[in-house]
């Protein structure tokens, strides 16, 4: 005779009220166990149960997988880029490691700060990953982003 398999899908999600996991997961063991054993899972029916199987487990909650700003924490749109336009990952993907968005900037404001982007010394071309602080490999003069800290260190 030709068995039927059937699979019973029941999701339970319980308000615990201060019960633990395991007397839940005990009480939906005794549900089926209760079921096939009272006759429930046939009924009134000629039909007997030949064989069962079943298992409780906890289901996980689907995380979101909505992709935040590593830096600032704003979703970010289709491109991979950050939704906030006033940060600098707005402009630059997720895979841009952080001070390479601000060393470039760091580097431009010293470079502009002054004439020709060379050292006013000695008139080498000021390196472009120079930093704040740095000095000319040349002469030694120390470089700095503004006037007055160039003016103050003097
Ligand atoms: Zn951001
Ligand atoms: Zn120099």
């Amino acid at each position: 005779m030709k068995t039927i398999h059937l699979r019973l899908i029941l999701d339970v999600n319980f308000d615990p009220n201060g019960v633990d996991r395991d007397t839940l997961v005990r009480q939906m063991h005794d549900v089926v166990n209760r079921a096939v054993n009272d006759g429930t899972l046939t009924g009134e029916t000629p039909a007997t149960v030949e064989h069962y199987n079943f298992k409780v487990v906890k289901r996980r909650r689907k995380k979101r997988s909505v992709k935040k700003c590593k830096k600032c924490g704003s979703p970010l749109n289709q491109r991979g880029r950050c939704c906030d336009i006033t940060c600098p990952y707005s402009d630059h993907p997720q895979s841009t490691a952080l001070e390479s968005l601000y060393e470039p900037n760091e580097s431009k404001a010293i470079i502009n700060n002054y004439p020709y982007g060379v050292c006013p010394d000695c008139g080498w071309k000021i390196r472009k990953n120079v930093k704040e602080g740095d000095d000319c490999r040349n002469c030694g003069h120390v470089f700095y982003g503004s006037q007055a800290a160039e003016n103050a260190a003097e």
